[in-house]
């Protein structure tokens, strides 16, 4: 069977919700690695994943890693910034917003953003 003669599945073998790309394929890295194999039809490995060894890494795991960066970067941040770390901090997390290898969660990001605008001002 084509693959577009598949039923594509709504939710994956996570319980998460199967994210589609705008071309209708299923997002490599929105969708945990299990979920993407399962919605592309191809048979999930039976054995324990090796997390370090996904490439690109999914949804979960660029998270796991994103926010250890992010948490790492803003208790890092000065009790007193001046005017450049606050221009900096500003710049980082728009291009965050925008380029965070996840399309999915950079729009949900950026929606965050705009409802929820950061406070620089202090750490
Ligand atoms: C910018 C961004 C946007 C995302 N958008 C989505 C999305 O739209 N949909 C989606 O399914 N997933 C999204 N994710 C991924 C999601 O947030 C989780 O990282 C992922 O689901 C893995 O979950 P987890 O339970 O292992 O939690 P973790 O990835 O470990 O963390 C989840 C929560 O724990 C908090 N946390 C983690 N580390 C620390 C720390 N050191 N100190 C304090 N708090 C901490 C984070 O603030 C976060 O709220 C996004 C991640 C990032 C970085």
């Amino acid at each position: 069977m084509s693959e577009e003669n598949q039923t594509k599945p709504a939710v994956g073998a996570s319980g998460r919700k199967i994210i589609y790309d705008k071309d209708g394929k299923p997002c490599r890295s929105c969708n945990t690695l299990l979920d993407f194999q399962m919605a592309t039809g191809k048979v999930p490995a039976p054995v324990t994943k090796d997390k370090y060894r996904e490439d690109p890494p999914d949804v979960e795991r660029l998270g796991n890693s994103s926010w250890t960066f992010i948490h790492s970067l803003c208790s890092k941040y000065p009790e007193k910034p001046s005017t450049q770390d606050k221009a900096e901090i500003n710049g980082f997390f728009n291009v965050l917003s925008r380029m965070y290898p996840c399309t999915w969660c950079a729009d949900d990001f950026k929606k965050y953003l705009k409802d929820h605008p950061l406070d620089n001002s202090r750490q």
